[in-house]
């Protein structure tokens, strides 16, 4: 099982994930968007790194998942901060008042947060967005759930699965966002939302494991 208390140390250890790699993020935004990706995440996940000690006062996961959400919301600017927003108070809205998660858990957690995201911004795989990596981690966690894996290897085999759904959007024209004004410019460079979607869930993988 994930215990809560591992789940505020995911949040601390995406905050320095995506420090480390603001550089990065924002680069590929200049590509293709509008070169503030890494300055968007680091200025939202620096407001969940400051208020961390209230987070981590929240009564259960699902109240740590709404208040990171809002956070997330009322700090970021731009597309991904409504995105992330969602994607994190969905996340918690299906876990009832658990301060401990199994994988099922886990997935149907995560489903959720992924279906928010694509109720939001209308995005499908292959529009060369954050859902590239995030729809294609959760049929993987779904399929592990179903063969019984155990928590690490289902974690491990997601951050594979997430990495070729980062990749995979190097080929596409976008379809979503600002890329998507490019049209067939767009193709042949990374997206910038799938790449920090990548970095969270690799976080994810490896605070647990
Ligand atoms: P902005 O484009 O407003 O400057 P960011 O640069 O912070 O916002 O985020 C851009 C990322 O948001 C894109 O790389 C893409 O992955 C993601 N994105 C944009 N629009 C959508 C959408 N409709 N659905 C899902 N993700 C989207
Ligand atoms: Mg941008
Ligand atoms: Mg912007």
């Amino acid at each position: 099982t994930i215990k809560q208390t591992q789940l505020i140390e995911w949040l601390k250890n995406i905050t320095l994930v995506i420090r480390e790699n603001k550089d990065i993020l924002t680069a590929l935004d200049s590509e293709i968007g509008d070169a503030d990706h890494g300055f968007n995440m680091e200025r939202g996940f620096n407001k969940v790194s400051e208020k961390i000690d209230e987070l981590s006062r929240s009564q259960d996961i699902a109240m740590l998942m709404k208040n990171t959400g809002m956070t997330l919301i009322s700090s970021i600017g731009g597309a991904s901060g409504p995105l992330y927003g969602t994607f994190f108070m969905q996340a918690g809205a299906v876990l009832g008042d658990k301060t401990e998660i199994t994988l099922t858990d886990l997935k149907n957690s995560i489903e959720n947060g992924v279906k928010g995201v694509k109720d939001r911004g209308r995005a499908s795989v292959g529009d060369k967005t954050m859902i590239d990596v995030l729809e294609p981690a959760v049929q993987s966690l779904s399929e592990s759930v179903g063969e019984n894996l155990s928590l690490e290897q289902a974690l491990s085999n997601m951050v594979d699965v997430a990495k070729n759904g980062m990749k995979s959007t190097i080929d596409m024209i976008a379809k979503k966002g600002r890329a998507s004004y490019l049209g067939e410019r767009s193709i042949g460079h990374q997206d910038a939302g799938a790449t920090s979607s990548y970095l969270i869930l690799k976080a994810l993988k490896e605070t647990i494991n």
